[in-house]
């Protein structure tokens, strides 16, 4: 793909959003952005396929800040996502690009916020709205969101809109929005449902798609470890320290930022690491690899730009701490290893929403990559104990011990203890700065990805807000959902019963009302926060449906799924009475006034099953 293109100046970006990439240390576009941001630059309407991870965000959202009027208090493009996650997600994102924007708002809509928020936020007015097709849908047919002065209209991961059962309501929303603007159109794959939306309101779009270079990689041993448990710098640690045959690494990193920070952490833990990134010379940069070379580095931190055409024969490893955009970026990376005929070894960090650029680097380098068993703290020990071993046995064979075999047995008579007695103090001595015995606990073993992902069953934190909203909070990004890889619909099992206790719930909604499986699900996983692999059975009837949920909602769950809508009809969600097969005779009982009615308490009891989502790892 166009990896000649080098620079963001390239694509026509103005200067402030340049100013901006590199504040956040953005060295170069992904190809993704390379690709897409001079053709919506230039007006056009994009089909674009590109997996998670290929950095689609800053592909759209940069073209579409270029748009904006500042000056003009309203709506001026509108990004549809299929889940809360993400919509909070894109909108930090851009966010953070308009750094340099004074005055420029973004605003996230989604299922299961309270109204009254959205209305006083939406009222306030905003350049930008992120949001869920069905809130969004919500806002329009309330006339609450006007969309007459839109730009540009982003349909982020259409495929999952697709798989969640939001596409008639993205087509509504198409229908519904002005006809002069321009589209993207973001999929990882194309179903044919995607393509029939694309055809009927893209316009004349280009279509873009990273494709999966293939290549092969001799010599060199492929591990990957699912990122869980423990923070990449400990398990970088840990990792480095056991590999047997270590003698330098390159370590890559997406940007400028994360190599000096990464640098910097690792000096602190003892590592010789440097930095090497754009912001380098080529003399500093040359003197770094030089560095490299004579072994006063070991561990060098680079960016992708940075570290092409390095040839260092000592680099026994290459670790992707932050995965690589495509499988190019990939094969060029560890051939930096392996060199000279030796053997290399490539490590792969992957987080579990990256499954699927994993799979497409085995596929493209026609090799499959081996999980990694993170080394547990006793091998860490061991190997450290091994190490030191050795070292003794090296001061064993010098000469002039006999000073201090002297030492030894004074210390001995005088302490009245055995010489192996004082050996140990010595021993234990001598491990200072670096003790044998490594503190803390080993993480569970992670679980498979192909399990689906390895969240404990949990319903959002109703009260979060997105980051830019919270003051002075820092911390992680909150992580958006961590998804897996998923069958595609047609080959998917049926819905698996999730572990753990159940309760069956009724939903006024039906065959009748053109309701279907995917549509409850889609609702229900985006109102209550969540995830649906969690929603248990679904019994749908002509008038209503049963659908079972975890044990234990807590209340904010139960409230927003009280006005919750499907298709338009509220689904008056309370706990079933019985008659399993969904009698309707007793369908009347349970009017308005009796939504929840005593079922309420229940939920306020045992949250035991709702742990609130983590957001930070
Ligand atoms: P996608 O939407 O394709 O899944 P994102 O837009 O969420 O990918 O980007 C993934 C990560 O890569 C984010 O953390 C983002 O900040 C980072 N990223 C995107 N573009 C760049 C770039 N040009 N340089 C460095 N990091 C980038
Ligand atoms: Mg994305």
């Amino acid at each position: 793909m166009s990896t000649s293109v080098e620079t963001f100046a390239e694509l026509g970006l103005s200067e402030s959003l340049l100013k901006t990439l590199t504040e956040i240390g953005y060295e170069t576009p992904s190809p993704i952005q390379a690709e897409c941001i001079p053709i919506l630059l230039d007006g056009h309407d994009i089909l674009g396929m590109a997996q998670t991870g290929t950095g689609k965000t800053a592909a759209f959202a940069l073209p579409l800040m270029e748009t904006i009027d500042i000056k003009l208090n309203k709506p001026q493009a509108l990004i549809l996502t299929p889940t809360r996650e993400l919509a909070i997600q894109v909108a930090e994102a851009l966010q953070s690009y308009a750094k340099n924007l004074p005055g420029f708002h973004v605003l996230p809509i989604y299922g299961g916020q309270s109204y009254t928020i959205q209305l006083k936020q939406l009222a306030r007015g905003t350049h930008v709205i992120v949001g869920t097709p069905g809130r969004v849908m919500d806002h329009l047919e309330r006339k609450t969101l006007n969309l007459d002065s839109l730009k540009t209209l982003v349909l982020d991961e259409a495929d999952e809109m697709l798989r969640m059962g939001f596409i008639d309501d993205v087509e509504w929303i198409l229908e519904h929005t002005p006809e002069q603007h321009q589209t993207a159109l973001f999929s990882a794959t194309m179903p044919e449902q995607i393509r029939r939306v694309a055809q009927k309101y893209l316009v004349e779009p280009r279509e873009v798609k990273i494709k999966a270079a293939t290549a092969t990689v001799a010599a060199i041993r492929q591990v990957y470890w699912q990122v869980s448990g423990l923070h990449k710098l400990d398990a970088l640690t840990r990792i480095l320290e056991v590999e047997d045959d270590f003698d330098a690494a390159i370590i890559f990193v997406r940007t400028k930022t994360a190599t000096v920070e990464l640098a910097d952490k690792l000096n602190a833990r003892g590592y010789a690491a440097a930095a090497l990134n754009g912001d380098l010379n080529q003399q500093m940069r040359e003197r770094v690899i030089e560095q490299l070379k004579s072994g006063a580095l070991d561990i060098v931190i680079a960016t992708d730009v940075a570290a092409r055409g390095i040839d260092v024969p000592r680099i026994s490893h290459v670790v992707n701490y932050d995965i690589p955009y495509d499988t190019e970026a990939y094969v060029h990376r560890i051939g930096r290893t392996g060199r000279a005929g030796r053997t290399g070894n490539a490590i792969l960090f992957v987080a579990p929403r990256e499954i699927r650029m994993l799979r497409t680097i085995e596929r493209a380098t026609r090799q499959p990559i081996a999980p990694l068993t993170l080394p547990s703290r006793a091998d860490v020990t061991n190997k450290r104990v091994a190490d030191f071993k050795e070292k003794v046995a090296e001061v064993l064979n010098a000469e002039g011990l006999d000073f201090f075999a002297n030492i030894v047995s004074q210390i001995a008579e005088e302490q009245n203890v055995s010489a192996e007695e004082v050996a140990a103090a010595l021993a234990m001595m001598a491990q200072e700065g670096k003790p044998l015995q490594i503190a803390g606990e080993d993480p569970p073993p992670p679980r498979a990805f192909d399990k689906g992902d390895r969240r404990p069953a949990s319903f959002g934190d109703r009260e979060r807000k997105p980051r830019f909203e919270r003051d002075g909070e820092r911390g992680e990004r909150p992580r958006f959902e961590d998804r897996g890889e998923r069958p595609r619909r047609e080959d998917r099992p049926p819905r698996p019963a999730p572990a753990g206790d159940m309760v069956r719930y009724r939903i006024d909604v039906g065959r009748e009302h053109g309701v279907e499986v995917r549509d409850i699900v889609g609702a229900i996983a985006n109102e209550a926060g969540i995830e649906s692999r969690f929603i248990g059975r679904i019994g749908l009837y002509e008038e209503s449906s049963t659908v079972e949920l975890p044990a234990g909602m807590p209340k904010e769950a139960a409230n927003a799924l009280k006005r919750t809508r499907i298709r338009g009809v509220p689904i008056n969600l309370r706990p079933d009475e019985g008659r399993p097969g969904g009698g309707f005779g007793g369908e009347r009982k349970f009017d308005g006034e009796r939504r929840f009615g005593g079922g309420e308490r229940k939920f306020d009891g045992d949250r035991g099953g709702f742990k609130k989502k983590k957001f930070d790892r």
